[in-house]
């Protein structure tokens, strides 16, 4: 598909990758609609790119959000699944010194399966239903998976979620080929952007040392991969690790 003739959502737009992303697609052409929790981050976009507070954990959220990006854009073909959250924590912790016990909460556990993976599921469902109904073909999805889906320690409700958002994309991919709709995934190693800028120094400094490539990446590492699945109409239903090597 051409980035010029895309009328695409991207959530998660208001920061980070899905900011750049929603950028450099507006930037190619594309009529872009960006949906973000984070509704005064969001307007820093140029106002070109169509906007509109979103929860995607939220299926009612999604549903009016698509038909207001679809109106918006008079019609639609591509979504970026982008928002996404952190929580971690190790399912079971043993204070070194007073021996408690610790469990990563029930919340914490929660909120990143709502976000990472029903948000992203949501999203795709909505957008892929408006597809069939009217007959949009070809289509494009792009999940943002992670490389923390191969199982990552601290991780477990990220990586659960992020695993099974990398299966579903061939799933989807199976399911909506009698659309004409692709569906398909990036999974960064660690990108700079707000998510990781937290991150404690010699935290960062130790994954940055296992780096083959010998830098963290930069959101635009990412969005050349977006952009060459969106491109490449022979891309489908795989996952594409980018993480200049630190995957196993
Ligand atoms: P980011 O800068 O934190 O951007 C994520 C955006 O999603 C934020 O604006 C966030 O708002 C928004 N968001 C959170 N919950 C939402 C919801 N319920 N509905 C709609 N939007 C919501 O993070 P990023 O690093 O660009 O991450 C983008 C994607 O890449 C995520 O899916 C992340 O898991 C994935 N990823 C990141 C890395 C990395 O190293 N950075 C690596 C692998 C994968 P708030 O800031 O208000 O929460």
């Amino acid at each position: 598909m051409k980035l010029s003739e895309l009328k695409v959502i991207v959530t998660g737009a208001a920061s980070g990758m899905g900011a750049h992303f929603a950028r450099q697609l507006a930037a190619e052409g594309a009529q872009v609609a960006a949906g973000d929790i984070n509704e005064s981050l969001l307007s820093e976009l140029p106002q070109s790119i169509h906007q509109r507070k979103l929860d995607v954990s939220d299926p009612h959220h999604c549903e009016a959000f698509v038909a207001w990006a679809a109106e918006k854009m008079g019609g639609l073909n591509a979504l970026v699944n982008c928002a996404g959250i952190l929580r971690d924590g190790l399912l079971v912790k043993k204070d070194r010194e007073t021996g408690a016990i610790k469990k990563l909460s029930k919340q914490d556990w929660k909120v990143v399966l709502d976000v990472n993976l029903s948000g992203a599921t949501f999203m795709a469902q909505e957008v892929v239903a408006y597809m069939a109904e009217k007959n949009v073909r070809p289509g494009v999805v792009v999940n943002i998976s992670s490389i923390s889906r191969h199982g990552n320690r601290g991780q477990s409700n990220y990586v659960a979620a992020k695993a099974a958002l990398a299966a579903n994309t061939l799933t989807w991919a199976r399911e909506w080929a009698q659309f004409g709709i692709r569906c398909t995934a990036i999974a960064p190693g660690m990108i700079e952007t707000p998510m990781t800028r937290g991150m404690n120094q010699k935290a960062r400094d130790a994954v940055v040392a296992m780096i083959p490539s010998g830098r963290i990446g930069e959101p635009d590492d990412i969005w050349r991969a977006v952009k060459f699945t969106i491109e490449c109409d022979y891309f489908n239903a795989r996952t594409m690790d980018v993480d200049g090597g630190l995957s196993f």
